[in-house]
């Protein structure tokens, strides 16, 4: 996208957020659901297609395009960024990264039109170790049998189709037994768990998706190859971890702005609290803390374009904003005080909300072992 595009889209989505978005924070949070009309307009400013390529329909934004509009969606409740996050990143990227032509002139479009799509790789027995996954699919002639049960899977209940790891080389254990299958949603045998009852982000759906039986044609597995899911998954979760940080940015961002706007508003011992040293340490951390995270992303991003191996800063800058994150809204609800405890002041939502930083898309431990163990095999360690 030429400069000039991207910069009025950029610009058109920072008025959506401030105009449309933010004002509707409290309804989705009352309502426990995106209204359907916000939904709409999001389909209508392409914004399910971000990374979808231009050739298949989509806008086709660099990594450091779409980090630069994420971090504007994190200026909001998170529930809004939840309605597109998983079609743009872990529900998608499969295909975009990994699939077949056939594939891509499939799905690619109807997803960049507004088809959710879901990303199902965690399993009740299965998390953080995610190359034990037990879900299995056995193939039969031309088709795979896939029986399994998915947990936490966010926008499942209303996907059109999900990426779903199984395993299907039952003699291969571990990473190399993995195969990535599209699974459209209304395939016989797939069912969607009750909505999980969550910490925070109301308006956000997750649920388990349960398979029975559901024949999938050996067509529908990414890029045509049985045992290379584990690979695709892993870059996949390696994008989204960027994807993921802009967000974590944009939202510290909207918690230093709340915390000034509230420290020059409230006063006591006839002062506005942003008087006091005390409190302007509280909203100095948070402004380093959002400053470090949005650079660490936007150079990442950067490098991440360009073709550079990232891995290890992927997982270091994950790590640092989504933990930065988690400092910024503990200091804005200590700046507000009493009211940072209340429903009606923001600031309490976000708390809750932006917890779920530092667990999905891998914990602050993986972050921190994957980090440190890429250096010890550096120096030569064998792990
Ligand atoms: C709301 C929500 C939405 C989600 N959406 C999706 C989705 O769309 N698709 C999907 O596939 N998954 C999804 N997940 C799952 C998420 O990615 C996992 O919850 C996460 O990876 C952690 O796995 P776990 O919950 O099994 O925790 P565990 O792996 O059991 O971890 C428990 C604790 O042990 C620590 N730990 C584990 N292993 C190690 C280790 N080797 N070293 C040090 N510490 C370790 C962890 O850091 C953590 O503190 C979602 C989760 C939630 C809560």
């Amino acid at each position: 996208m030429d400069e000039e595009t991207f910069a009025l889209l950029l610009e058109t989505v920072r008025r959506f957020v401030d105009e449309r978005l933010i004002p509707n924070e409290d309804r989705v949070e009352e309502e426990d659901a995106v209204p359907p009309e916000i939904i709409e307009e999001m389909k209508e400013l392409g914004l399910f297609g971000l990374s979808v390529p231009q050739e298949y329909g989509g806008l086709g934004l660099t990594m450091s395009e779409e980090a630069r509009v994420i971090y504007e969606l994190g200026r909001t409740s998170f529930a809004y960024r939840s309605v597109i996050g998983t079609t743009v990143g872990i529900g998608s990227q499969g295909i975009v990264m990994d699939g077949t032509e056939a594939q891509k002139r499939e799905w690619l479009p109807r997803l960049a039109a507004g088809m959710m799509a879901s990303f199902a790789l965690t399993e009740p027995g299965s998390g953080s170790d995610a190359a034990s996954i037990s879900t299995s699919a056995v193939r039969e002639g031309d088709n795979y049998r896939i029986n399994g049960n998915k947990r936490y899977i966010t926008n499942a209940p209303r996907a059109g189709m999900l990426t779903v790891m199984a395993r299907s080389e039952k003699d291969v254990p571990g990473a190399r037994g993995i195969t990535a299958f599209i699974v459209a949603a209304d395939t016989p045998g797939v069912s969607f768990g009750k909505p999980d009852k969550k910490m925070g982000q109301k308006g956000a759906i997750s649920s388990d998706v349960n398979f029975d039986d559901v024949i999938v044609p050996a067509n529908n597995i990414i890029g045509g190859e049985p045992g290379r899911g584990f690979k695709t998954a892993m870059k996949v979760l390696n994008r989204g971890r960027i994807h993921l940080s802009a967000l974590s940015s944009g939202m510290c961002h909207r918690l230093v702005q709340e915390s000034v706007q509230y420290a020059a508003e409230r006063k006591q011992f006839g002062q506005a609290i942003g008087a006091f040293q005390l409190v302007q340490g509280l909203i100095a951390d948070s402004q380093t803390d959002a400053y470090a995270a949005w650079c660490m992303t936007r150079d990442l991003a950067k490098r991440y374009d360009a073709g550079e191996d990232v891995n290890r800063d992927v997982a270091c800058t994950k790590y640092f904003a989504s933990e930065a994150l988690g400092r910024c809204a503990d200091r804005a609800v200590q700046v507000h005080g009493g009211a940072g405890y209340m429903a009606e002041y923001k600031v309490e939502r976000f708390y809750r909300d932006v917890r779920l930083m530092r667990i999905y898309e891998g914990t602050s431990q993986i972050q921190q072992t994957i980090i440190a163990k890429s250096l010890l095999r550096e120096a030569g360690l064998n792990l």
